[in-house]
């Protein structure tokens, strides 16, 4: 069974003004093995995002159907959730919370009691644990990318989904980011993340999907996709 199975979804934005509608992906179906680094390498505005925003359940297909974990995304959302940690492009936090009050509120909705807990452990393993106290606005770029990978991990899914993590990132955090990437898959999680440098999906994934003006079109492994170009 696949950590993430994409079948024929569609989707069609609303449209701004009169019209259409943007036809953002137009029935885009791939799997992603367990274990493995996965990477859905694009242009910009060839529905990366989108399909991450669908996945995340922020953002209603057209049709077709995601299992996550084996859970359908419409008819079992509550078990797709705690499967899946997902790691946004933009940097959401209160500016006044601190570090680990962030991982303690995340850890709350989840409904995870406090012996369950495991904060200081997510901080150690992001390198943050000395900002355990300092307030989320008075942390560097990369800190805050680090705490939202730790934020995605506070439930422990199998599968942690990065949207374009290291997108204008100068080379040290990426350098950063990417050690951060490979070490928790070696600990196990399922790894699907964005890009749009070949480079990067090169160096860091197993298996490469090609999305291109809403269509998969290539998904193999990282040495068979090398070999073509
Ligand atoms: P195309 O890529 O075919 O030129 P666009 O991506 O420029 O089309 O946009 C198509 C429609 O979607 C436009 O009405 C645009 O205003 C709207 N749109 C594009 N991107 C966004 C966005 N991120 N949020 C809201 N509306 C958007
Ligand atoms: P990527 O992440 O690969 O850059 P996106 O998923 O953001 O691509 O965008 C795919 C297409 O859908 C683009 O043409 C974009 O402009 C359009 N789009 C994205 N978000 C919206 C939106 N909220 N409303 C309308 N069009 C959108």
């Amino acid at each position: 069974q696949p950590a993430i199975s994409i079948r024929d979804v569609v989707k069609r934005y609303a449209p701004a003004g009169g019209g259409e509608g943007k036809l953002a992906l137009k029935g885009v179906s791939f799997d992603v093995p367990v274990g493995k680094i996965f990477g859905l390498l694009g242009p910009n505005g060839a529905g990366k995002s989108t399909l991450i925003n669908i996945m995340a359940g922020l953002v209603k297909k057209t049709s077709g159907s995601i299992d996550i974990w084996g859970f359908d995304i419409d008819e079992n959302m509550r078990n797709a959730k705690r499967s899946i940690g997902i790691v946004p492009q933009e940097i959401v936090f209160d500016p006044f919370f601190t570090p680990f009050e962030v991982l303690e509120i995340q850890a709350g909705l989840y409904g995870i009691t406090q012996h369950l807990r495991r904060s200081e452990e997510l901080l150690r393993a992001v390198h943050l644990a000395d900002k355990r106290n300092a307030y989320a606005r008075t942390l560097s770029g990369g800190m805050k990318r680090r705490l939202l990978i730790a934020k995605a991990l506070v439930h422990q899914p199998p599968v942690l989904v990065l949207d374009e993590p290291t997108a204008g990132v100068d080379v040290e955090l990426r350098r950063q980011l990417w050690e951060l990437v490979t070490q928790m898959n070696r600990e196990g999680v399922t790894i699907v993340l964005t890009t749009h440098y070949l480079e990067e999906a090169e160096e860091l994934c197993d298996q490469i999907a090609i999305i291109n003006h809403g269509e998969c079109i290539a998904n193999k492994p990282t040495r068979e996709l090398v070999g073509m170009a």
